[in-house]
């Protein structure tokens, strides 16, 4: 994970540097730190450990001139948070600064090589390694930083997006990636480079996204060159025009971006499905499914890849293609995916999601499907980013930036685009009736305005929180399509409250997870009334017969269930298949609130980062 940004050109580059690092903060906020080339030819380095606000305190007086300048926010995979890892990291004779995001796998041999030849590091980082190793080659081969930082490339094994500068050139700033993003905004006299573009947004809508194995030499009134690592012949340059708005990557009158984001939901789904219902509720178009139809029709088996939030999407995603197309089935966490030998061909259909399209187990998993044959499609949020360039097709969410760290509009996103693909894909097989499909798309056409309405019970779930702030321990039940959703929803507590949940299928729980329910440990559970409505209230009289609270999820006017458990929250009644969309608002909310309540930051909860890059 970590965030990278550069400027280059007239302005004073700690300024936009450091407005660069809050937008991306949410990749990491272990540390913060920028390195500055002074117009008189002096490097200059702050760093602190803690958000990029601890930065700003401990650079406040101090000297940050320079119109050259590089900058980083850390997640932490080498060495502790503290202030001496932190980026950016200096060479040993303190005249090449660089930050990195990614991991250098070799770096244990490479630092035991250049501490025999009398390198000392200060910190525990793999990055250190290959500054050291860039300054090394410099000095050894007497060559340019440019082919000293390609030499050194050539020779680390692992991922990284790196910018790197030098005391002695503040005309030069040099670029380069490999399995981790980054991104070139070209402006008038100036250059902007970074992680994804929000840092960009603002100063110029004209960005270049550089290609693995690339280096990018931004020089000061130069235009932008780029390339190859391998044989250095210059590569093709394709600017492309960003369509980010700086209000999008703003708070919009909520006190977070995890509030804004959960009440944004109506119009981002409605922005998901732009379009893409037509003929009266009657088609799905998907041009990622039209434009590969025979795939689709012939294909005999579909695993759906990813993590985290994208995997619990994935595994509605199976329950939606199972019931819709009526093919098998598979869902797998990338990470074990790629390393489990999967046994895939050219009849089988890989789809991978990711919000950021940057994850890099999800990126693994996606070469290694390509490689034995199968066809590979996206389902991703950020435009651009890696793994739509990398899939054979793919579909949009189109939700917007998601800031907070915790998932929740791109979730409903992924969730709603896994619907129409699944509606898709059966209706090109003819494996979907047409009144089912209409009935579902009409429901679908609709989730919008019924998110809206499912966000009523706000007051209400805000209330409940306060009441189970205290406890230790929560578990979620849920059946069918909603035991992903309790997945779901137990994760978003554990991810910003710390409180330990577990998501488990509802009937499942009386093979273990039983014999935790006591006072002290509230179930949620998720009871919509969908075909397996009557089995779960078994269940939910299983956790009240041990003194177990309740606090069930129902579907509107169903009193049903007043009578059992302790607290109900009423959702809008719609088709089984799209209540995991509805039931996930009031879960979303409640572990909020209870973050909130307990005083946590919800947007950048501790250890965690928004997209992960690394292993
Ligand atoms: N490996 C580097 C460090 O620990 C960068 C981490 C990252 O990009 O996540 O500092």
């Amino acid at each position: 994970m970590c965030g990278i940004v550069g400027y280059i050109g007239s302005n004073r580059a700690y300024d936009i540097l450091i407005q660069g690092l809050k937008r991306l903060e949410y990749r990491g906020y272990d540390s913060a730190g920028v390195a500055l080339v002074d117009c008189d030819g002096k490097l200059k380095i702050h760093k602190s450990q803690g958000k990029v606000s601890n930065l700003e305190s401990i650079a406040s007086g101090a000297n940050v001139e320079g119109h050259l300048g590089i900058a980083h926010t850390r997640w932490a995979t080498h060495g502790e948070p503290n202030d001496i890892n932190a980026h950016p990291h200096v060479s040993q004779s303190g005249m090449i600064a660089l930050v990195h995001n990614g991991t250098i796998e070799n770096y244990a041999v490479l630092k035991k090589v250049l501490m025999e030849h009398g390198y000392e590091f200060k910190s525990e980082t793999d990055t250190e390694v290959l500054v050291q190793l860039i300054e090394y080659i410099k000095l050894t081969s007497s060559c340019t930083l440019l082919e000293a930082v390609r030499e050194a490339l050539l020779q680390v094994e692992g991922a990284y997006a790196i910018a790197v500068v030098e005391q002695n050139d503040p005309d030069t700033l040099i670029v380069a990636r490999k399995s981790s993003p980054l991104v070139i905004g070209v402006g008038e006299n100036e250059t902007f480079i970074a992680s994804d573009a929000t840092p960009i947004v603002g100063y110029t809508d004209q960005v270049i996204y550089l290609k693995d194995n690339e280096i990018g030499v931004i020089r000061r009134g130069e235009p932008v060159q780029v390339l190859s690592m391998f044989n250095n012949e210059p590569s093709t340059i394709n600017i492309q025009k960003l369509k980010l708005s700086l209000a999008q990557l703003e708070k919009g009158g909520y006190d977070t971006f995890m509030l804004k984001e959960i009440f944004e939901q109506p119009s981002t789904l409605r922005d998901c499905l732009r379009g893409r219902i037509v003929d009266n509720c009657r088609r799905v178009t998907l041009s990622g499914v039209d434009l590969n139809q025979e795939r689709f029709k012939t294909a005999e088996r579909i695993t759906l890849v990813a993590c985290g939030t994208s995997w619990h999407a994935a595994l509605i995603g199976k329950r939606l293609i199972q019931d819709f197309c009526k093919m098998p089935v598979e869902v797998e966490y990338a990470s074990e995916f790629r390393y489990g030998n999967p046994v895939l061909n050219e009849k089988d259909i890989v789809i991978s999601i990711s919000q950021s399209g940057e994850t890099a187990d999800t990126l693994a998993a996606i070469e290694l499907a390509k490689a034995k044959g199968a066809f590979v499609y996206g389902i991703c949020n950020v435009v651009g980013a890696s793994i739509p360039r990398t899939t054979d097709s793919g579909t949009y969410i189109h939700v917007g930036p998601e800031i907070g760290v915790a998932s929740t509009k791109a979730f409903t996103g992924q969730v709603t685009v896994l619907t129409l693909l699944a509606l898709s894909v059966g209706q090109l097989r003819g494996a979907i009736d047409d009144a089912t499909l209409h009935e579902v798309l009409a429901a679908l056409d609709k989730i919008p305005e019924t998110i809206e309405e499912a966000l009523k019970v706000d007051p209400e779930v805000k209330k409940l929180s306060r009441i189970f702030s205290y406890a230790h321990n929560f578990l979620y039940l849920g059946r069918g399509y909603n035991y992903p959703t309790a997945l779901e929803g137990a994760l978003k507590l554990k991810e910003i409250s710390y409180i330990h949940a577990e998501g488990y299928p509802a009937a499942e729980m009386k093979h273990g997870p039983i014999a935790l329910i006591d006072h002290d440990m509230p179930s949620v559970i998720i009871a919509p009334s969908d075909s397996l409505y009557d089995k779960i209230i078994s269940n939910v009289q299983q956790v009240k017969s041990r003194g177990g609270a309740v606090v069930a999820i129902v579907s509107k006017g169903n009193k049903a269930m007043n009578d059992i458990a302790d607290f109900c929250i009423e959702i809008p009644e719609v088709p089984e298949c799209l209540t995991p969309l509805v039931a996930s608002i009031p879960l979303q909310l409640l572990a909020y609130y209870i973050a909130v309540n307990k005083g946590k930051d919800v947007d950048q909860p501790r250890n965690l980062a928004k997209s992960v890059t690394v292993e």
